[in-house]
């Protein structure tokens, strides 16, 4: 398979090209040349395969030749090594949970796959892959924790200090091997100016081969489909076919995503886009202009996003046709009182811990059936990360409720070891050239 630039329809790159690249020298975002859809018998059988299977022929319907079959099955296995349930909430409202990976949050379907998409394609004697990071939270332990140990490879992350959460920090300061934590004494912008100005800095350059693992990474986006196939092919166990997704979204890729599987033929009546106060994308839907904004601060802090990256992406598969995107696509914004609100609602009903995004994701859905009722859809909505990510949020009845992963107790029993830095980049580069 073949990728073009949003930017430029003409370019062509291989899959590899496209992986180390992550973003075209135009500043678009890769796109795969078609996107064939899979045959019928796939889609009418998919209740037989497991997430694994079902893995590999969406991949593989999407690359082509571009990884042999066997290297393919042993990407996939290594890197979705862990469920995605579809848990009943009561009649036609189901949750995806997708935070049962390592890092506790869904990008470790796009960073597990993407790490090991890149080391398979590091040639031998290749020098080393040093990959940047810059994190508020989730994005720098699922690249972390998907990197461990992948050879021939480096993570540097950068965190601002006093800004993630404690269980945050401790999967980005507890690894060791070939990761590295680098606190920086500033703001979550001020870690992505260093990354993004390290990536343009000759000495460095010529010194290390630096690559991102930014959310925009193509290699990060085809795993994200294989949940949706998953999880339709649960409910279709259960008897349901009609189903709509609600997906919390900050930078449009998990929805994304989505929308791909949808092109490649899984039978999705509608998506949900669901936003806290950064709802730039709601806002296109209701008044037709796209005006990105300064992010605003949240509960749902992954999702403070006013410019959300992988928009071109959904815009490019629709043609910018405006129609067809309503059709498919409905968008919710709420504030923190109503995420809040959210989260109450859900655990006095049904007696389930929701963390803030994917309290977001449930009032979308909820709002959406309600005006839309006739449609008896089944709804599911997407669980981005475990609540105990956020134990600050949640008033003490309800945190008590949280039952904290086996793997999270553990962590708490290391030590941390970081690097802690100014914001100023000199200071950056002098640690990135003499820890070689
Ligand atoms: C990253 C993240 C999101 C937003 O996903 P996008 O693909 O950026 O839309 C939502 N929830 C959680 C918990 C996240 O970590």
């Amino acid at each position: 398979m073949h990728f073009y630039s949003t930017n430029n329809p003409s370019t062509r790159v291989s899959f590899k090209e496209a992986v180390f690249n992550s973003m075209p020298q135009d500043k678009g975002l890769y796109m795969p040349v078609t996107i064939p859809r899979l045959d019928d018998k796939f889609i009418n059988n998919l209740r037989e395969y497991s997430l694994p299977e079902i893995a590999f022929h969406v991949s593989k319907n999407l690359l082509g030749d571009d990884i042999p079959d066997s290297d393919l099955k042993a990407i996939i296995d290594d890197a979705i090594n862990f469920l995605a349930p579809v848990v009943r909430l009561e009649d036609n409202v189901f949750v995806l949970e997708l935070f049962h990976g390592p890092s506790l949050a869904f990008k470790d379907f796009g960073a597990r796959f993407m790490s090991r998409v890149m080391a398979y394609f590091l040639e031998k004697g290749e020098k080393q892959l040093d990959v940047l990071v810059a994190t508020s939270g989730d994005t720098g332990g699922a690249v972390a924790l998907g990197f461990l140990g992948v050879p021939n490879t480096r993570v540097t992350i950068l965190y601002p200090k006093g800004k993630v959460s404690e269980i945050q920090e401790l999967q980005l300061t507890t690894n060791g091997q070939n990761i590295r934590a680098v606190e920086i004494d500033g703001t979550f912008d001020d870690c992505q100016a260093l990354v993004k100005q390290a990536f343009t800095d000759k000495e460095l350059n010529d010194k290390f081969r630096l690559t991102s693992a930014n959310s925009i990474n193509i290699a990060r986006l085809i795993p994200q489909t294989f949940y949706y196939f998953g999880a339709y092919a649960q409910l279709l166990k259960q008897g349901i076919n009609k189903v709509v997704f609600s997906v919390p979204s900050g930078n449009f890729g998990n929805i994304g995503a989505g929308l791909l599987a949808w092109k490649m033929g899984l039978p999705v009546k509608h998506f949900i886009a669901a936003t806290n106060v950064n709802d730039t994308v709601p806002e296109f839907f209701r008044t037709g202009v796209y005006q990105p904004k300064p992010s605003v601060a949240t509960l749902s802090n992954a999702m403070d996003v006013g410019d959300p990256s992988n928009w071109v992406r959904i815009a490019d598969l629709f043609r910018n046709d405006m129609s067809a995107l309503k059709n498919l696509i409905t968008g919710y914004s709420y504030d923190d009182e109503e995420t809040m609100a959210a989260i109450k609602f859900i655990f006095d009903n049904y007696n389930y811990v929701a963390c803030p995004h994917t309290a977001i994701a449930w009032q979308a859905l909820r709002d959406w059936q309600q005006d839309n009722f006739k449609q008896n859809v089944a709804g599911v909505f997407l669980s981005t990360a475990h609540p105990c990510k956020f134990p600050d949020v949640y008033p003490e009845s309800i945190s008590c409720k949280i039952d904290v992963p086996e793997q999270v107790k553990a962590l708490t029993k290391k030590n941390k070891h970081l690097v802690a830095l100014g914001k100023d980049f000199d200071g950056f580069k002098e640690y990135l050239l003499k820890n070689n």
